[in-house]
């Protein structure tokens, strides 16, 4: 591309562009995932609407890749491609709420910290993450799956509105009542459809919860287990539990004698009345009381903020998932002999409850089509160091190898890495691929957006980044 039409385009842009001869651009082509090391030719950090427009314009006339960033935290480093252009949200942040309606409209680039720190201050919270970092734009166009999912949904649950650009250029509103189709796709389709400048979503009423973690030796994971999916089945929808296998992090609130030592646990979110958090725990404790436990009333934010010093950006991340129906005997198993094999200290396996209120939106009312599994599993080998590279990846495909034929076919498109194939992206959205397609081929028939879990239109030949 010469460097006048370059010349031109930054001319037009009041964001930033960032070129690979800039100072900046090697900071600036990072995502969360240390393992991604891609080197896009322009990395436009849009303004506004206008720059998001003018980007997408640019991409397309100039026959570029593109991607969209918003937190960067996307498993795969989707948020980035190699040669082509990042169409970077981060500089768009903002965060208005509505007190009144229990509204949030926010900007594409805000993190979940971003917006739990506003919504916090009127006692709402919108149904997201763990991890406060993590952006609004990959996590809610996937699905979103958090503390709050049994109590309020899934993110995409609570998604009232988007704007949104198109691949041609132009700017719509997306909603029930405005291009219902594009709203549609939009609640967990990812970002095959447009850029979404900014998001309006439903709060609830959300202020201090009754949460935190139980933490068990690993011989009682297989006990800690069968209870846990017995009672999550038939948990009120105010609690909400997943399940993990850990290593003690070595520092507060976690006593020495258990740091660095492999266990199991439960991280638990009660929205509701402290006393009545401790009715419904309560036969837990007195089952396998737990070796330790920081199960205390907090503010919301401090909870979704927890792990965010252990799970800190430029660590090596490899995902697998799936979704799971049940846990048989056998596949408690198999969790606790691959659980016991954790290689490094950030490396982990959740399963996330999916149950409780995210039931009650039909099969085919959003892509999000699992609607009927009990759990969504990640197993991520994690670490900093470049060394473990291996060893992390190795870990997590057997685990994920061995588990698999229990899981329930598909899995939550914002656990995947890149490129795992599109049978695998089919298996996930089961019956509704093929009304993504037919969505597809109406909003994006050249298959401009396609750094993402890709859904190609009728007739493309191009598929995923
Ligand atoms: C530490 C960590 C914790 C996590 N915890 C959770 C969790 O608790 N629950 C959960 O559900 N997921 C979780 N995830 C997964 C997370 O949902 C995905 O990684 C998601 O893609 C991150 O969104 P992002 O905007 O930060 O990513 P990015 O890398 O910025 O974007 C990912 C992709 O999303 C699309 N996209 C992003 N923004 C837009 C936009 N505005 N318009 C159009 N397309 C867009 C693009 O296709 C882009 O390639 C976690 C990830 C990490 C790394």
């Amino acid at each position: 591309m010469p460097q006048e039409t370059v010349t031109q385009f930054r001319n037009q842009f009041r964001g930033k562009l960032t070129e690979t001869t800039d100072p900046e651009y090697d900071e600036a082509r990072k995502v969360c995932n240390a393992m991604i090391d891609k080197k896009p030719r322009l990395i436009a950090l849009c303004a506004d609407v206008a720059d998001v427009m003018k980007a997408v314009h640019f991409g397309r006339q100039n026959d570029l890749k593109v991607s969209i960033r918003s937190g960067g935290h996307n498993a795969g480093g989707l948020g980035i491609c190699d040669d082509g252009l990042v169409i970077d949200l981060s500089r768009i942040k903002f965060v208005h709420v509505d007190p009144a309606a229990r509204t949030v409209r926010v900007g594409g680039g805000c993190t979940w910290g971003d917006i739990d720190h506003a919504t916090h201050a009127f006692g709402l919270a919108v149904p997201s993450g763990i991890i406060s970092t993590t952006g609004v734009g990959g996590l809610t166009l996937g699905g979103g799956i958090g503390h709050l999912t049994r109590q309020f949904g899934l993110t995409i649950d609570n998604l009232l509105a988007a704007d949104v650009v198109l691949a041609d250029g132009k700017f719509v509103v997306a909603s029930a009542d405005e291009n219902s189709e594009l709203f549609w796709t939009i609640r967990g389709g990812g970002g095959n459809f447009g850029v979404v400048k900014s998001f309006l979503f439903q709060a609830h009423p959300v202020h201090t919860v009754c949460a935190g973690p139980m933490l068990w030796e690993m011989d009682q994971a297989a006990d800690i287990m069968k209870w846990y999916r017995e009672f999550i089945a038939q948990a009120p929808e105010e609690i909400n539990g997943f399940f993990a296998f850990i290593t003690v992090p070595p520092g507060p609130p976690f006593p020495e004698h258990l740091h660095f030592k492999k266990m199991c646990a439960i991280i638990w979110c009660y929205n509701g009345p402290m006393e009545k958090a401790n009715e419904i725990l309560g036969p837990l404790r007195n089952f396998r009381p737990p070796a330790f436990e920081f199960v205390v009333p907090m503010p919301f934010p401090m909870l979704q903020g927890m792990f965010d010093g252990v799970y800190t950006p430029g660590m090596q991340w490899y995902w697998k998932s799936d979704f799971v129906n049940e846990l048989s005997d056998e596949a408690i198993a198999l969790h606790i002999k691959h659980g016991s094999m954790m290689p490094t200290l950030h490396s982990t396996m959740h399963l996330y409850p999916i149950n409780g209120v995210a039931h009650k939106t039909g099969i085919n009312e959003t892509p999000w089509s699992y609607r009927k599994a009990v759990w969504s599993e990640v197993i991520v080998g994690v670490d900093p160091d470049r060394a473990k590279k291996e060893a992390i990846t190795a870990w997590a495909r057997n685990y994920w190898e061995a588990f698999h034929p229990y899981g329930a076919g598909g899995a939550y498109v914002n656990f995947m890495m890149e490129g795992e194939g599109e049978d695998r992206i089919r298996a996930t959205y089961q019956d509704n691929y093929e009304r993504l397609v037919q969505l597809k081929t109406k909003y994006d028939p050249g298959n401009f957006f396609r750094g993402n879990q890709n859904v190609p239109p009728e007739g493309s030949t191009r598929n995923a980044a």
